[in-house]
């Protein structure tokens, strides 16, 4: 592997011996790229300019910034970077009172096939690297000259079908000597690959994980989204179950109000009886309408009264709140429109 940013320390050392170096350089530059934030290889002035020279071989590439919109409701930002092999990818930055949350990618594109998202409706193009994950909270942290404290991969891609760089991703995060992000301070998203949740449930991390439900039964959820035509919400449920028992982190469900579809008083009650007794927090967000599909979101009133519904159950439950509405467009859309704009 020669991606030196996606390597883990005792990586970083091998490559030292193999260029004739001493150890103790892979934590150097492990600290340029991680704590520091460096962008080129001349930055890393307690290098030997032999050794600056050497790594020159392997560019250190950001990310270009193509495209930032700032909220002016919330101070919420949207990032719009290209990636060296022309890809573009979104990011969000929000602001919130106990830290900056950042929001990222982990594929460039999505093969889940959602029928309410935006981020599908090209397909895959590829897998992120864990480098071109940490970039985006990198750059961020650069462009706005504020800590991250929280990370959420809840933007493009289903991040347990690029699981392998999804971990390396969280450990490189989350090391001492790089970031040193929380784990606990990380969720991470999925619209329910079952045999990953169970392999992440064994890593044993106390980060969080968002399940998106988004219904109450099999037949609603199979006509949103087609990996419940692989898994069954029975199994997605029992690996939230064992990832909750392996982890002690209480699960959270995503649940994407559709009006007339998934949003009705029977709804609230038939998804209450689904959860009980499993320890956990559903987030209700009224779907953000994208153009290219025809979904709307359900009246306040009859979101508000689904949140009641739960809650007469005993279940936690919170309504999402909307940031950056002003620049918004759902998940991808900016994205897409970039891309439309590119190919015209
Ligand atoms: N692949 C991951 C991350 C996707 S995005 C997953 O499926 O969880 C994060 C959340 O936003 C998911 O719950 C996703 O279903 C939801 N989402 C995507 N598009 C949306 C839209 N237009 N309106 C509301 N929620 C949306």
């Amino acid at each position: 592997m020669t991606d030196i940013k996606s390597m883990y320390p005792e990586e970083l050392k091998d490559l030292m011996k193999e260029l004739n170096e001493k150890p103790f350089r892979a934590d150097q530059i492990f600290g340029w790229l991680h704590q520091k934030l460096a962008v080129s290889w001349d930055q890393m002035t307690n290098l030997s300019k032999d050794l600056r020279e050497k790594l020159a071989a392997w560019p250190l590439m950001a990310p270009e910034i193509v495209d930032m919109r700032v909220s002016s409701l919330d101070g919420t930002r949207k990032y719009l970077f290209r990636l060296s092999d022309g890809n573009v990818i979104e990011s969000v930055l929000m602001k919130y009172h106990h830290g900056n949350s950042v929001c990222i990618s982990s594929q460039a594109g999505c093969r889940m096939g959602c029928a309410f998202c935006a981020s599908t409706i090209g397909g895959l193009k590829r897998n992120l690297l864990a480098s071109e994950m940490l970039d985006q909270v990198y750059s961020i942290q650069r462009d706005t000259g504020e800590r991250v404290s929280n990370v959420v991969v809840m933007g493009s891609g289903e991040p347990l079908d690029n699981y392998e760089n999804l971990l390396r991703f969280i450990r490189l995060l989350t090391s001492p000597a790089g970031l040193d992000i929380s784990q606990r301070n990380i969720t991470v998203s999925t619209c329910g690959i079952v045999p990953r949740m169970y392999d992440l449930a064994r890593e044993k991390l106390q980060i969080t994980l968002a399940l998106s439900l988004h219904a109450p039964n099999d037949e609603k959820r199979q006509a949103l989204m087609p990996i419940a035509r692989r898994y069954s919400m029975d199994e997605v449920l029992r690996a939230c179950r064992s990832y909750y028992e392996q982890t002690g982190r209480r699960i959270t469900f995503e649940y994407s109000l559709v009006a007339g579809q998934n949003d009705s008083e029977q709804d609230a009650m038939d998804l209450s009886g689904r959860i009980k007794g499993l320890n956990c927090h559903i987030n209700l967000i009224p779907v953000n309408p994208v153009k290219e599909r025809s979904f709307q979101r359900p009246a306040r009133t009859s979101v508000e009264n689904f949140k009641i519904k739960l809650e007469k159950c005993g279940i936690n439950v919170t309504i999402r709140r909307e940031m950056g509405a002003d620049i918004d467009g759902a998940c991808g859309q900016l994205r897409r429109s970039y891309m439309e704009r590119e190919n015209t």
